[in-house]
């Protein structure tokens, strides 16, 4: 068995490995570099062979670091099938159309201002091309083993992301078998069940995102409900830059959940401004039975929420001045709908900026959470005087305990185990971890290497 990897070894984002077992060839995600520019960079460079000369492409959930590579790699040629379980299909549709969407805005605005240092800003894929990679997409039953080509594949759901799933390849009956745990979800996410365990592993590949950590023991509604009681006391308003797949629809079962209690007002207007989000509620709908939550919650998410549907209502929202709650995206503010939310309410300080998700480094909401004084908006240097927190506890993740539980329930230690998807510190303490607790042969691999295992 061969392992490439080519994203994701050095940092949280551009999750891509490429695997050679039983003669075939496959890739595992394909996602987006983010964060620090050094890493964007990387979406930009020629692309190794190894990457578009491959039979199938296994996808594990679609967060755009997992799959928003799929549209350029088919723009370079790949046409080979995209499996993945059926709701990742489905949120993979919302997503990719969003990120190319993205991807054009950026690069209009960028020649239109002219602060792009090349001459003339080019998207990495458009609309267009998106749609091409869906195209793509084949769905395929999650909890047994399906057949591809000249490998057993198997998609085992893992918590975090609605159709998220931990991928099993074996090289047939008794072969040799690799386990990629994908994005590893949580014990007691608000959503989404906890991640199932794998049984037998002879090669592993394991995410760290919070190889490093453990996330607060505190109850994210109580802190939500006091950031907004304070909030709204001095007449300001919360701003929750927040994905819009997964954590939009966790901050409204907790916002309806705080109303019924009497912990927020009933009749604090709440506003979901972020179309993506929009859709993304009803794939959520349509995929219940996958969730955690009673089927008569999920139906009642948006009531009493207002969707903001068009950008001149958006530009409306920005402007108002009475109190208000506010979910938009993107969730690292790195672009969409919540900048100009950003921009009017960062200088004000009686707003709060709250920032449920996950903030990869080198991102504007990183930045904002470290406590930047000033950040820059659309080639504008914007200060920043409105409360600014982060909600680590609604986090999506396996922090460091749930990840060592999830890798206790393996029946035997796999031959060699990989730590990837982690800041250098994060990776390097689960690393320490395996080793020490587990006693496994365990590394971090380096970007662009390639192992025979
Ligand atoms: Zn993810």
């Amino acid at each position: 068995m061969k392992i490439q990897f080519l994203g994701a070894a050095d940092g949280v984002t551009g999750s891509r490995h490429r695997l050679d077992l039983g003669g075939q060839r496959v890739l595992l995600d394909c996602g987006l570099f983010q964060g620090f520019k050094l890493h964007r960079e990387r979406n930009w460079a020629p692309l190794p062979p190894a990457l578009t000369e491959v039979d199938a492409v296994l996808l594990s959930h679609a967060h755009l670091d997992h799959s928003g590579f799929l549209p350029a790699l088919v723009k370079h040629g790949y046409r080979g099938a995209i499996y993945a379980s059926a709701a990742t299909c489905a949120l993979a549709e919302v997503m990719l159309m969003d990120s190319a969407h993205l991807q054009e805005e950026d690069a209009r605005r960028a020649n239109r201002y002219g602060y792009s240092r090349h001459a003339k800003a080019l998207p990495l894929y458009t609309r267009a091309d998106a749609m091409k990679a869906l195209a793509r997409l084949r769905p395929l039953p999650t909890g047994s083993e399906q057949r591809i080509g000249r490998l057993g594949v198997t998609l085992t759901p893992s918590g975090h992301l609605l159709g998220a799933c931990s991928i099993t390849v074996s090289a047939g009956r008794g072969g040799e078998r690799l386990v990629f745990s994908g994005d590893l979800g949580r014990r007691n996410d608000l959503l989404m069940p906890p991640p199932q365990t794998v049984p037998r592993a002879d090669v592993l590949l394991v995410e760290s995102t919070y190889g490093n950590r453990s996330h607060p023991a505190e109850d994210p509604g109580a802190r939500l409900a006091e950031i907004i009681q304070r909030t709204i006391a001095r007449g300001g308003s919360v701003l929750l830059p927040s994905f819009a797949v997964g954590r939009a629809q966790a901050l409204l079962l907790l916002l309806q959940r705080l109303r019924r209690r009497g912990a927020i007002p009933e009749q604090l207007p709440i506003f979901v401004d972020s179309p993506m989000a929009q859709a993304a509620t009803t794939l959520y709908r349509r995929h219940a039975p996958l969730l955690r939550v009673p089927a008569a919650e999920t139906k009642r998410l948006t009531d009493g929420v207002t969707m903001v549907e068009t950008p001149q209502q958006s530009m409306r929202l920005a402007r108002s001045r009475w109190p208000a709650v506010i979910i938009s995206a993107s969730g690292m503010a790195t672009g969409g709908r919540v900048l100009h939310h950003l921009k009017a309410m960062a200088p004000e300080p009686r707003h709060h900026i709250c920032f449920p998700g996950f903030q990869v480094g080198g991102s504007r909401g990183a930045r904002l959470i470290a406590g930047a004084t000033e950040v820059k908006i659309h080639g504008e240097d914007v200060p920043v005087r409105a409360e600014v927190s982060h909600l680590a506890s609604l986090s999506g993740h396996a922090d460091r305990e749930e990840l060592l539980a999830w890798l206790h329930a393996l029946r035997a230690p796999p031959r060699q185990t990989f730590v990837v998807h982690g800041d250098p510190d994060a990776a390097d303490a689960l690393r320490l971890r395996i080793k020490d607790e587990l006693g496994w042969t365990v590394r971090v691999p380096q970007h662009g290497e390639a192992v025979e295992v």
